[in-house]
């Protein structure tokens, strides 16, 4: 496939002029319509933007075939690369152009989550500070444990809506890209204090391979703890084709799940504060 083969992020931009001040993405996975959706619904809500928003759909054609991505995981490949052979190598590199330096908001969508999570990098304080006003009970620093996520690579909250196809992963998403928009003046009105808990990811957790190939993920593995709540040292927190996998040292899980990921059951980490503050602290944040 040539490079004039791929279709180009989607960009719309409102407000009162052309020159970008914040950015909503949505699509960079193309199995999450949830995020397409709530920017239909913003754009669509008659706003009067007063500064200029962009609205970027990330990845068209992944959103049209309703897959993850077509050649290799576009969240896990930023700062791409134009002369790379996968589009979404291609394609990370055109949405870090189009994203510049403003602040931006990127909507996913989980299967192992119910409840909404921002993601952020701790080496960009801004973000972690617009992460710590939204809508949200659960920050998650994932720099140790993530290469390659957009917002290892600008002012960017990536937010976890909900879980993937639900109308309530769209309703939330609305609601956080309102809140941000709010938070960076684009849109009136006041943004209510979440007073979220702050995580950190230390590290991903390998699922061991089943004995048995063929088996079906969800016979196979069985996740025995829930997320974000403190795993003791001894803890038989999983098992596998029945063997209990027993935690060495404690953690918390962040983002597990039976079958959510191919590879990993997710991340294990720690409580970085129960307050901005405390999180700041424990980061070293001016
Ligand atoms: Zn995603």
């Amino acid at each position: 496939m040539s490079m004039s083969d791929t279709r180009s992020p989607d960009v719309r931009t409102r407000g009162p002029d052309d020159d970008p001040a914040v950015t909503v993405v949505a699509g960079v996975h193309g199995d999450e319509p949830s995020g397409v959706h709530a920017v239909e619904r913003v754009l669509d809500a008659g706003h009067e933007f007063q500064r200029p928003v962009q609205f970027v759909i990330a990845h068209p054609e992944a959103v049209d075939a309703d897959q993850r991505y077509l050649d290799v995981d576009m969240n896990r490949v930023f700062p791409g690369d134009r002369d790379s052979d996968d589009r979404e190598r291609r394609l990370a590199a055109e949405l870090l152009d189009v994203v510049g330096e403003t602040p931006t908001l990127s909507l996913h969508a989980t299967h192992s989550q119910v409840d909404p999570i921002a993601l952020v990098s701790r080496e960009f304080p801004r973000a972690v500070e617009t992460a710590a006003r939204l809508p949200t009970p659960t920050v998650v620093d994932t720099t140790d444990a993530v290469d390659g996520a957009l917002n290892r690579f600008g002012d960017v909250v990536t937010v976890e809506t909900g879980q993937q196809r639900t109308e309530a992963a769209t309703e939330s998403g609305v609601l956080f890209i309102e809140a941000f928009l709010r938070l960076h003046d684009a849109l009136p009105g006041v943004v209510n204090d979440a007073a979220p808990t702050f995580y950190q990811e230390d590290s991903a957790v390998e699922k061991p391979a089943s004995a048995s190939p063929h088996a079906t993920c969800s016979d196979v593995y069985e996740l025995k703890v829930k997320n974000f709540e403190q795993v003791p040292t001894g803890t038989v927190w999983a098992t596998v084709d029945g063997e209990e996998l027993v935690a060495e040292e404690a953690f918390v899980p962040i983002l597990m799940s039976e079958c959510g990921y191919q590879d990993i059951f997710g991340y294990k980490g720690h409580i970085a504060g129960e307050t901005l503050s405390e999180a700041r602290e424990h980061w070293g944040l001016e």
